[in-house]
């Protein structure tokens, strides 16, 4: 079966002929956090399957809505119709967010819903009479997707370098990742160095600048690199102060990903009594349908709403999409979002990051290990290797040997991450810590 499937199917993020030597694994069944091959061997899902699937494989709760769902209504059109899932998706999100940001526009993937984002600033401006601001600015190392507009403000060398003569370059200003601290700085200290260096940008361009896109306190695809929630103030501050769209690339650190639904609420907003930090504009997928169907939106403040509302239809946000609102996706993600309520998830997910946090100690201070950090349910260190074909060796064999120790983890080069689902209880928590301490220990002894 793997052997067939080689040539019938493309697989995303490889180069195919490394599958003439490590084969495929081929999966015949998830339950839970483990996921199952055609062998019988199990694999803890320590990655949620791409950081999508929050509370486990085959989950009975979003099984079950999903079955009465399929019953009901499978698809409708989201263009003069609306129904039920829709509705009370959309109302259940904006509430999370005190309904600062009101209003849900729907799409597939992640990388959708960041042209979306793109697309509705720069088109708010112009409705606004500001048509000259069509220039975005990103982070150093940011990742926003891969299609050409999310590409333009992804700053991976990786996914970007082949396609730049495509893109319509974007400013990339400094990260605010805590581990460029200097002898002496905070994390804190790292993130105001950055935001005055996107305050001398915007002194020059802000005339032009539609929008800024920001991960929020973790960028995750360039190697879990973490931040201090000052920045996202100290942003959001200058976004006002200069006349900028502030977005939020929430896709893959919300959903409780970070410790709270929104990574931006463990931000406070400056001058607004610990009010949390709300972007203009901001982007979900991954977690959002539990990782079940394909599902992203783009949640919009009421001023940004209120610049398309109008007679005219050409002044309408027309950008449209053939599964845009899916009912069946829609019902996945209420039901995710019922998970949340039910199990007090944000909570419990604390005493389990206690856990693998505690189990993970010996990395922490491991003689190999730099910069080992935690931000709720993602962990992430780097190992010690400076040569480049040294990490591409240790990132592959750290995988494999992963594998082999009943654990799905896929380095970033020399950044080991754990994302795992929500569900992990004590056993698994301790197996995950163990496992991949051991498998660290046996790749540095070869590397
Ligand atoms: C995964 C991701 C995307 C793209 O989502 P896709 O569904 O893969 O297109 C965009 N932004 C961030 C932060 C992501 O992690």
């Amino acid at each position: 079966m793997v052997r067939r499937s080689l040539k019938s199917v493309w697989h995303p993020c490889t180069q195919m002929q490394h599958h003439e030597t490590v084969p495929l694994v081929a999966v015949s069944h998830g339950r839970g956090a483990w996921l199952y091959d055609a062998e019988g061997k199990r694999y803890l899902d320590a990655i949620s399957s791409w950081w999508v699937n929050l509370f486990g494989h085959a989950n009975p709760r979003i099984n079950a809505a999903l079955k009465e769902q399929l019953d009901t209504l499978e698809h409708a059109m989201l263009a003069g119709f609306t129904h039920e899932p829709v509705i009370r998706l959309s109302e259940c999100l904006a509430a999370r967010t005190g309904n600062v940001l009101g209003h849900c526009f729907y799409a597939s993937d992640g990388a959708s819903a960041v042209e979306i984002a793109l697309k509705m600033s720069f088109h708010a401006w112009r409705n606004a009479g500001h048509a000259a601001k069509q220039e975005f600015v990103c982070l150093k190392g940011s990742y926003h997707g891969e299609t050409i507009g999310a590409l333009a403000v992804t700053d991976v060398a990786l996914f970007r370098d082949a396609y730049s003569p495509l893109l319509r370059p974007a400013h990339v200003v400094m990260s605010p990742d805590a581990r460029a601290a200097c002898d002496g700085e905070t994390a804190a200290d790292v993130a105001r160095r950055a935001a005055g260096a996107l305050e001398s940008l915007l002194q020059q361009r802000a005339g032009h600048i539609a929008a800024v896109i920001i991960e929020p306190l973790v960028q995750c695809a360039t190697g879990m690199a973490m931040h201090d929630p000052v920045y996202l103030s100290e942003v959001r501050a200058l976004c006002d102060r200069y006349q900028i769209h502030l977005i939020f690339d929430e896709i893959a650190v919300g959903c409780g990903r970070t410790g709270t639904f929104f990574a931006s609420e463990q931000a406070a907003a400056i001058g607004a009594d610990g009010a949390p930090v709300w972007p203009d504009l901001v982007c979900l997928s991954k977690g959002i349908s539990g990782g079940y169907l394909p599902l992203s939106l783009v949640m919009a403040t009421d001023a940004i709403y209120q610049a398309f509302y109008d007679t005219d239809t050409t002044r309408g946000f027309l950008h449209s999409h053939s599964y845009t609102g899916n009912p069946l996706a829609c019902r996945a993600a209420l039901a995710t979002l019922e998970i949340f309520e039910q199990d007090d998830v944000l909570n419990a997910n604390q005493v389990r990051a206690q856990r693998i946090t505690a189990g993970l100690l010996s990395l922490a201070d491991h003689a190999r290990v730099r910069h080992f950090r935690q931000r709720g349910m993602i962990w992430a260190f780097d190992a010690a290797i400076d040569d480049p074909a040294a990490v591409a060796r240790f990132s592959r064999h750290f995988f494999i040997k992963a594998l082999e120790n009943e654990l799905l983890l896929r380095p970033i080069g020399r950044t080991v991450y754990l994302m795992p689902p929500y569900i992990l209880d004590e056993a698994e928590c301790d197996l995950l810590a163990e496992r991949t301490t051991a498998v660290f220990e046996s790749v540095m002894a070869d590397a």
